[in-house]
């Protein structure tokens, strides 16, 4: 579903991806670690193109990302282009970013009635639908400053998931929650790499790493340092810098 061959990223004379190749498989889920500046975020956004590379290539189920080839060149996407592809491309952040002025259905609704998915009785009943699956049915009208930071998430993740993504994103989801509050996240995310989708997940929380990943990818200064089946990575990291970083984060 995802495949990543010799990314290279920098911004001005600072190289922060170093020629990255992985793959992640339809229904897989990845997990990303590594410490602070180490490259995860810039590389999540390459894979919507929200960031262009400067080297290599990235296909998202086998059409490549923000880029047409033209004999062996690449030419950008025209913007119009790259935000349709992104389309198909869940993202949820650290921070929730829903919108303040709008419920947590009215949220979960906004994308797709934009784009004219049906009508609205069609879209009501499927954003109705995510937010049960989230666990947050009987809150559809809440505005966001009166749900609690783990619930804004969770109906950040219903609103990624009412474009129907092919692949999920997601960035340190629940880092910005009080701890209580992690489980209920994880949960939900846990529930969706259940269903089948193909998710890569940045994340320090070894125990959800462990129990739903399929792959580990530990990165460090732009390198792939260390990557593997999660137990055997944790459990008997090779590297001397996975298993620093690893003291650190269990
Ligand atoms: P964290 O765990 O703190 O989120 P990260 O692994 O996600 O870190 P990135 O955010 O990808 O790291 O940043 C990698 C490097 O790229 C850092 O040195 C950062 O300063 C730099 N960087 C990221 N985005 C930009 C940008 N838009 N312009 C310039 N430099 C950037
Ligand atoms: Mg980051």
């Amino acid at each position: 579903m995802v495949l990543a061959e010799g990314v290279s990223k920098s911004f001005g004379s600072n190289l922060v991806l170093k020629s990255i190749s992985l793959e992640v498989q339809r229904g897989e889920v990845l997990c990303l670690v590594g410490p602070s500046g180490s490259g995860k975020s810039t590389f999540l956004r390459c894979i919507n193109h929200l960031e262009t590379v400067n080297a290599g290539r990235l296909t998202v189920d086998g059409v490549l990302v923000g880029y047409r080839q033209k004999g062996d060149k690449l030419y950008e996407m025209h913007p119009r282009e790259a935000a349709a592809q992104r389309r198909d491309i869940g993202m949820v952040f650290q921070r929730f970013n829903l919108f303040p002025h709008m419920t947590a259905l009215e949220n979960v609704m906004v994308a797709p009635t934009l784009l004219k998915k049906g009508t609205k009785a069609e879209l009501k009943s499927r954003a109705m639908e995510l937010l049960a699956r989230v666990g947050l049915a009987e809150r559809h009208d809440y505005y966001p400053a009166h749900l609690s930071g783990g619930q804004q998430q969770r109906v950040a993740i219903a609103r990624a998931l009412a474009m129907d993504p092919k692949l999920m994103l997601f960035d340190e989801p629940t880092s910005a929650l009080d701890p209580e509050l992690v489980g209920e996240v994880l949960d939900v995310m846990k529930g969706l790499a259940e269903s089948g989708m193909t998710m890569i997940v940045v994340t320090h929380e070894m125990g959800f790493a462990r129990e739903v990943a399929d792959k580990l990818v530990f990165m460090d200064g732009g390198v792939v340092v260390e990557s593997g089946d999660p137990a055997e990575v944790l459990a008997n990291p090779k590297r001397e810098r996975t298993k620093a970083f690893l003291s650190k984060v269990l």
